[in-house]
């Protein structure tokens, strides 16, 4: 199949490397130097968004935020200049869902269709082929994009229409995001205290406390190893969807509300671009 992917950082480097492999054709826009082995690989680097939309039948985005996909989607060259009908565009990406929903229609009055997926599962998910893939599409774009969503992910599911899949990420931000200050919180009481650190995590590894959080972000705050991962801007960008929403529906998250003010501190404190693990560093440093 022929194939484009646009964004090709810490996560769509390893995605779009998957579908090279794979055989498929691959296009690929903005090669810099970490992402030149991909066209080592077999991927074909072209000039502009607008040139990998006409080259391939499915475009995949994978970029930071919702100004990042609408100016790739519909800046000057954008993807959107590239759409025909029987083309179908799907966005990675974490970004807003009520943008989603906006661009995808705006996408249906080139003819061609929209699907959200974003992902969870990180940096190791997307080289281990492992992701968390949640997708809002018709079912029938669901079942055209599968096959491409194996080779990158294992846990796929169609969560409902256009924008669900963003909304089931933004739930999945607020719970990982309020379990990395759980662990932080308890493991900093438990240094404090004078206790041996990786010892406790053993221990409660073992008990009710357990979680993925506690053993992956766990490790990383005892070890103090903060090189992203996942970044503390991005984090904080995914919090700002959930109070948007949040807003937008009068709903009250007084805990996620504090977690964006915790996340703003910490880009004050230049850990922007830690990763979220790093959240540990405003209790204890
Ligand atoms: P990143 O910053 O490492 O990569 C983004 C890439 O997009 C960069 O290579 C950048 O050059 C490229 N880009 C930006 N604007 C562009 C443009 N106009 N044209 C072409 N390329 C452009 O980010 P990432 O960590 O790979 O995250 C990507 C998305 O996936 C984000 O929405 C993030 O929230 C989400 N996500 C990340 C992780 C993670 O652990 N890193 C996990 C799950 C989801």
């Amino acid at each position: 199949m022929k194939i484009g992917f646009i964004g090709l950082g810490v996560m769509g480097r390893p995605m779009a490397a998957h579908l090279i492999a794979a055989g498929h054709d691959v296009f690929l826009h903005r090669v810099k130097d970490a992402s030149q082995p991909l066209v080592e690989a077999g991927g074909k680097a072209l000039g502009t968004a607008r040139a990998v939309a006409e080259a391939a039948e499915i475009t995949i985005l994978m970029l930071p935020d919702t100004p990042d996909v609408e100016a790739v989607l519909f800046g000057p060259d954008g993807v959107a200049e590239g759409c025909a009908p029987g083309k179908l565009v799907i966005d990675m990406s974490s970004i807003s869902p009520g943008a989603t929903k906006a661009f995808a229609a705006r996408i249906a009055e080139t003819g061609a269709s929209y699907a959200d997926a974003p992902v969870s599962g990180g940096e190791v998910g997307a080289k281990a082929a492992s992701l968390t893939i949640m997708v809002g599409s018709s079912e029938a774009d669901f079942a055209r994009a599968k096959p491409l969503f194996e080779l990158m992910g294992k846990n796929i599911t169609r969560i409902g229409g256009v924008g669900d899949g963003q909304t089931a990420k933004v739930t999945n931000q607020v719970i990982v995001g309020l379990t990395i200050q759980a662990v932080a919180e308890g493991l900093a009481l438990a240094k404090a205290a004078g206790a041996d650190v990786a010892k406790v995590r053993e221990a409660l590894m073992g008990g009710f406390a357990a979680s993925r959080i506690l053993e992956v972000h766990g490790e990383r705050m005892i070890k103090r190893t903060f090189d992203p991962g996942f970044r503390i801007r991005l984090h904080r960008k995914d919090i700002g969807l959930a109070m948007e929403a949040a807003k937008s529906l009068e709903l009250y998250l007084p805990h996620a509300a504090s977690l964006q003010q915790l996340m703003n501190k910490a880009l004050a404190d230049g850990l922007g671009d830690k990763d979220h693990s790093a959240l540990i560093s405003l209790l204890q440093d």
